[in-house]
């Protein structure tokens, strides 16, 4: 695979682009593997990558229903932040924090990650009380973030109004490294490094069955054939359910339809991403200028990929006493995606009751930014039998009762 880089770019603007490479094969499958991935969002492509890159196994099919990133992978709203209260938590998506901060580099790819900070408003006296202590246990973990009062808050995001009559802003977390990434970006950079190691990305092949022998896995049913494999990695977040069905086993989650929206384009007028936990509602600046804004889940368990109107209402309404400007905008899109619910709001990350079989899901509405350590530690769990990153993180955790509670760092839908 040639490596892009700016001589390339001047080189093609010399020759009508004629020269560019295709960049992921569209190749046959092949009659077995030794790792099949269903789903080619972030996280599997992740997981296939790191399997690549820090073990050297690249006999290895991703197989995805739809196109690649057509996912979540390719619906959320971006944001990317560490600032999650428990130790297994701040582990995992530090982790991926920092490889975002290295990954156009690595995967030779730009993602535009951008580290412009993230702010959660504290609106309420509960919410300053849990933030500090978010703060608190982020220092101990070494997740860099401060608790900053409403003067401070107004300094960097100057169009808030922070004298709200029902809920005025009384302080926030501040995560300045947090940020956000272009998420095509991300699922493509990782295609084009996983089909460069000779794995194949296999679209529009959907999984229909999960085939199994003395309990461990042999294979899988597509809609273009049986595919055998040795291992088996299930990454397919609002499907996870559907797919563990296949496998004879059943998840603790919940699929539900989570919205977002954006504006029209407008100048420049918010360089840092903001999360309104109590009104429910999120909203960042894109290149473009649109207003990213992302709202809450339905209230009903469902598999549909679209927007509605009462969420659209309610998430604006919401988000208006904090932003008066948005008032006058015009939304252009909204839209939904399907995201996987676990009781305590942690993912899961397991070997399965099925030998050789394992099950990357339950990342909710936040997984966009755990991908890169999500598919390092899972990758490695795959590889070894075991990771520290994924440890804490097993199904059995539902049966013993250790559950790893982060409802107040992901109870917004972001
Ligand atoms: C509106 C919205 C806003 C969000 N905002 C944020 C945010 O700001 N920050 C953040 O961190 N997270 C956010 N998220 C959550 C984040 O998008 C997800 O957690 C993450 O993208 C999940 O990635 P994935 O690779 O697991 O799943 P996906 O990207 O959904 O990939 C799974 C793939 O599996 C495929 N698949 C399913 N069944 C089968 C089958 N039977 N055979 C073959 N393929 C199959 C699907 O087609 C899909 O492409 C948001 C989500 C939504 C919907």
């Amino acid at each position: 695979m040639k490596r892009y880089s700016a001589f390339a770019i001047a080189r093609e603007a010399f020759r009508q682009h004629k020269g560019w490479e295709r960049a992921w094969a569209n190749p046959e499958p092949k009659k077995a593997y030794d790792v099949v991935i269903i789903g080619a969002g972030g996280h599997g492509l992740a997981t296939a990558y790191y399997l690549g890159k820090n073990f050297g196994i690249t006999n290895v099919a991703i197989i995805e229903k739809g196109w690649l990133g057509g996912g979540n992978t390719g619906r959320n709203t971006t944001i990317i932040r560490s600032n999650y209260l428990q130790d297994p938590s701040a582990a995992i998506y530090e982790k991926a924090r920092s490889l975002y901060e290295g990954l156009s580099q690595d995967l030779n790819y730009n993602i535009m990650f951008s580290p412009r900070g993230v702010l959660m408003l504290a609106q309420t006296e509960h919410e300053v009380r849990g933030y500090k202590r978010t703060a608190q246990a982020n220092s101990l973990q070494g997740v860099t973030t401060e608790f900053i009062n409403a003067q401070q808050v107004k300094k960097i995001c100057p169009i808030m109004n922070i004298d709200g009559p029902r809920y005025p802003v009384l302080g926030g977390l501040w995560q300045a490294r947090g940020g956000t990434a272009r998420h095509d970006a991300v699922a493509w950079g990782y295609a084009r490094a996983c089909s460069d190691m000779g794995m194949h990305i296999l679209q529009k092949t959907e999984v229909t069955g999960v085939t199994q022998e003395g309990g461990n896995v042999t294979g899988v049913e597509t809609s273009r054939g049986h595919i055998g494999c040795n291992k088996l990695g299930i990454v397919v977040a609002g499907h996870s359910s559907v797919v563990a069905d296949m496998a004879g086993f059943r998840l603790p989650l919940e699929s539900v339809p989570l919205q977002a929206l954006v504006s029209e384009p407008i100048k420049p007028c918010m360089d840092i991403v903001v999360m309104a936990n109590t009104v429910h509602g999120y909203m960042s600046q894109s290149d473009k200028g649109e207003m990213v804004i992302g709202g809450g889940t339905d209230s009903f368990n469902g598999y549909h990929q679209r927007g509605s109107f009462h969420h659209l209402e309610e998430t604006v309404r919401a988000l208006i006493e904090t932003f008066p400007m948005i008032a006058r905008l015009k939304m252009l899109r909204h839209w939904g995606g399907i995201v996987d619910v676990t009781g305590d709001r942690s993912p899961i990350l397991s070997k399965t009751p099925l030998g050789g079989c394992f099950i990357n899901s339950g990342w909710g509405t936040g997984g966009f930014k755990a991908i890169p350590g999500s598919g390092w530690g899972f990758a490695e769990l795959m590889a070894k039998g075991h990771s520290p990153l994924t440890a804490e993180f097993g199904l059995d955790r539902f049966r013993e009762g250790r559950f790893i509670d982060e409802s107040v760092a992901a109870g917004v839908a972001h």
